[in-house]
């Protein structure tokens, strides 16, 4: 098996090749020649590691099985707060799959986790001896979640651009406060989709001799990256045959999943596990008042021109989603030309549309819905109420997602992507609690009401502030510049 770009012209690569690279040279996205076949029958009693250990085998073409295994404990042994990895709670009648227990607290974790092993092993195989340089546009949870993984990493330095405005104090407190002598955070005047378009542009833009002469390679820790993608199917398997072990469902009786859902990697996985062979029924895209992909999924038009709103679900305040294009390139049955040509159109006009057949292969598998703030809140509120659960904001849009596109007989697993302790002042709000001015006391009041404090919340906000500058997106490759050369 090979890694192919879905613009079909850059060469087919092996998977270190891929994770290093991130994005591949003529800006699409890799994906596998062929989807590996991987039976939830042959994984009946694995627990999350071991899961993890074959679906990325499989996924990750040009590693070793020892590599692998490798990575696999040092990502995951010891370093989130259970050894479940990603538990699965019952909440009523349906499910939630916390996604939050690793060292930021964010399900970005599950991914971020892994990937610094990743490219640790695959430049040590590729006897690579620049420097790596990742780029990372966050909207504020990779921003922490790459920091983390990668702090210290020899060989690797991380940039992390967040916007100015629009993630929670936390958020900014565990990116700006973060130590490491490899990492470097800024602050973007614009939204996400700027700090992303800033990115995009360094590294179509970035000259090769300025890089030689420096000797360092750009990659990128966002989600595009198949390093990224291929460790988020594993949670996906974990919590199907959790319900097939408590007896919930027979194995091959579908699963729904509904999917808080941003630059749609998180749910991307879903549709490969299902590409895989698990029985994923039904997957919920669902979106906050940003809500382009809905409208795609129901028109079959991708049309980005709209506001850019800001909500309380910051992590989905995304107006291109940039995994779809893996999406888009499997429902156009892998036709390269057909998926440039309409990534061309997405960059000069906005938009782009799908034809009838490809969406309708789409349309059997996603359900597009969308919940607005209150409708996330009024979630918030009635889930605690009536189960004593404690929901974030991203969570309940999905909880919300779940409930509009009405639930079946499947039953319904719904993704939750963040601790409500990293956005204290909403989850307060909806419960029609007084908010505190101050972040510290807000956390107090709602680790009071039961939720538990993630041990990576624990003091965040009284660490010092080390990164505090400010700046245009025009400016940002004259910053990684700078610190290209000033090693
Ligand atoms: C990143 C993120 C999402 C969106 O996930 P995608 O893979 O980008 O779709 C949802 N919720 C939270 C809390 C996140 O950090």
């Amino acid at each position: 098996m090979r890694l192919l770009s879905t613009r079909g012209l850059s060469a087919p690569v092996d998977a270190p090749e891929a994770v290093l690279r991130g994005i591949a040279p003529d800006g699409g996205l890799y994906i596998p020649d062929e989807i590996p076949a991987i039976p939830p029958q042959e994984l009946w009693g694995a627990d999350f590691c071991s899961l993890a250990q074959r679906i990325l085998c499989a996924y990750l073409p040009g590693y070793t099985e020892d590599e692998i295994r490798l990575c696999v404990q040092r990502a995951y042994y010891h370093t989130f707060d259970t050894d479940e990895i990603t538990p699965l709670r019952a909440v009523g009648n349906q499910y939630v799959l916390e996604l939050f227990h690793g060292p930021t607290a964010a399900f970005k974790d599950v991914a971020l986790s892994i990937l610094p092993q990743l490219m640790g092993a695959a430049l040590k195989k590729k006897g690579v001896h620049e420097d790596v340089m990742i780029l990372t546009a966050t909207s504020g949870d990779t921003g922490s979640a790459a920091l983390t993984g990668f702090c210290d990493v020899p060989g690797i330095r991380v940039l992390v651009f967040y916007p100015e405005q629009g993630i929670s104090p936390i958020q900014r407190a565990q990116m700006t406060t973060m130590r490491g002598g490899n990492l470097h955070v800024y602050a973007i005047r614009g939204n996400f989709d700027d700090a992303q378009a800033g990115v995009k542009r360094i590294f179509a833009q970035m000259p090769a001799d300025f890089c030689r002469a420096h000797g360092f390679t750009l990659s990128s820790a966002n989600s595009i990256n198949i390093g990224r993608l291929a460790p988020q199917i594993v949670y996906y398997y974990d919590a199907y045959l959790k319900l097939v072990r408590a007896g919930r469902i027979q194995m091959g009786e579908p699963v729904d999943f509904s999917v808080p859902t941003g630059n749609f990697g998180d749910i991307l996985a879903g549709y490969l596990a299902r590409l895989s062979g698990l029985p994923v029924g039904r997957l919920i895209c669902a979106s906050n008042a940003n809500n382009v992909l809905t409208d795609f999924f129901n028109t079959a038009v991708y049309d980005k021109n709209r506001p850019f709103l800001t909500t309380t679900s910051p992590s989905m305040d995304i107006l291109v989603s940039s995994n779809l294009e893996r999406l888009v390139y499997l429902a156009l049955n892998r036709d390269a030309a057909a998926v440039r040509e309409r990534m061309e159109q997405l960059r000069n006009q906005g938009r782009y549309a799908l034809p009838e057949e490809a969406m309708a292969r789409i349309r059997a598998c996603f359900t597009g819905v969308c919940a607005s703030d209150q409708e996330g809140m009024d979630a918030i509120a009635r889930v605690y109420r009536d189960h004593g659960y404690l929901m974030d904001p991203h969570t309940a849009v999905a909880w919300r997602g779940m409930e509009k596109a009405g639930t079946g007989s499947a039953p319904c697993v719904v993704l939750s992507t963040a601790s409500p302790c990293k956005f204290p002042a909403c989850v307060l709000t909806a419960l029609g609690q007084s908010v505190p001015q101050d972040a510290q006391a807000q956390l107090d009041a709602l680790t009071s009401l039961g939720a538990p404090l993630p041990r990576a919340l624990d003091g965040v906000l009284q660490r010092p502030v080390r990164f505090s500058d400010v700046i245009d997106p025009q400016d940002m490759m004259a910053y990684v510049q700078g610190k290209a050369a000033s090693k």
